[in-house]
């Protein structure tokens, strides 16, 4: 099979690759349905992340199971599944307090942007769909294996709650799905930090109340102005620099909750 594999900056090259195989008896092996390029990967790819060796990319994905080891017990053959970038065991203490992406026997997953992977730990690793889902459906499926989990995760961290009012630092693509996850959990209000219009527009699909365009000091000013002098009860960060991580933690009010993508990300 051929897929992508990083040799250094702006070095990726498309070749022949040995088919992986079951090692454990906890792995699975499934044949991609589809991959994508993150922007974790851009990091080794600007050459800002050095890397040692030729390494295969891609970390998201979803597939069709193919083969699974003699351990395995969750997912079966033929069944669709979606993966998350950490391959986690979800028993130890660590993933049962809902940190799998932390589990004691984590493994980084890479090599998906290739026909077949192998997945280790596949029965804390791997979802199931209950029936195989349509064509049109994968492109949203495939987002729940990194983008939309980490969303998530950072409106999990923040506490979002049924009428709560959230602030958005960040509108890549993390931060417009934790819109869409604090939209999903119930939040009253959502102000979303963005000076793209394309992105304001798909963050008010996604259930932005505000756009608030201003930066640093002044964008805290405008969150404290929208919530009466107090800040937000919960803000999410999504960009990863000391920066916004001050301007999330000064927008917030007193008691309220920080949540931030850098508690999720693979790189
Ligand atoms: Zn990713
Ligand atoms: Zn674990």
């Amino acid at each position: 099979m051929r897929g992508a594999v990083l040799y250094g900056p702006r070095d990726v090259r498309f070749e022949e690759r040995e088919v992986p195989k079951i090692i454990n008896p906890t792995d699975a092996v499934i044949r991609i349905s589809s991959a994508c390029v993150c922007g974790s990967d851009l990091w080794p790819y600007r050459g800002i992340q050095p890397i040692a060796q030729p390494t295969p990319m891609g970390h998201e994905y979803c597939g069709i199971v193919e083969e699974v080891g003699s351990a395995v017990q969750s997912v079966k053959r033929g069944q669709f599944v979606i993966g998350s970038f950490f391959a986690s065991d979800n028993v130890c203490p660590t993933c049962r307090i809902g940190y799998q992406s932390s589990c004691q026997h984590r493994e980084l997953v890479g090599g998906a942007q290739a026909p077949v992977l192998r997945v280790p730990l596949a029965d804390g690793t791997l979802v199931a769909t209950p029936d195989l889902p349509s064509e049109d459906l994968i492109p949203s499926l495939l987002t729940l294996s990194d983008v939309m989990g980490t969303g998530w995760f950072a409106a999990d961290a923040a506490n979002v709650k049924p009428g709560s009012t959230v602030a958005v630092v960040g509108d890549g693509a993390v931060g417009l799905l934790g819109i869409l996850s604090a939209k999903q959990m119930g939040a009253a209000r959502i102000i979303a930090m963005s000076r793209h219009a394309s992105r304001q527009k798909l963050a008010r699909e996604f259930g932005a109340t505000d756009i608030v365009t201003e930066r640093g000091d002044e964008g805290v000013a405008r969150i404290k102005e929208l919530t009466n002098g107090i800040g937000a009860d919960s803000v999410l960060e999504y960009v990863g620099t000391q920066e916004s991580m001050m301007q999330a933690i000064t927008s917030t009010r007193p008691g309220g909750h920080v949540g931030s993508e850098l508690l999720t990300c693979p790189l």
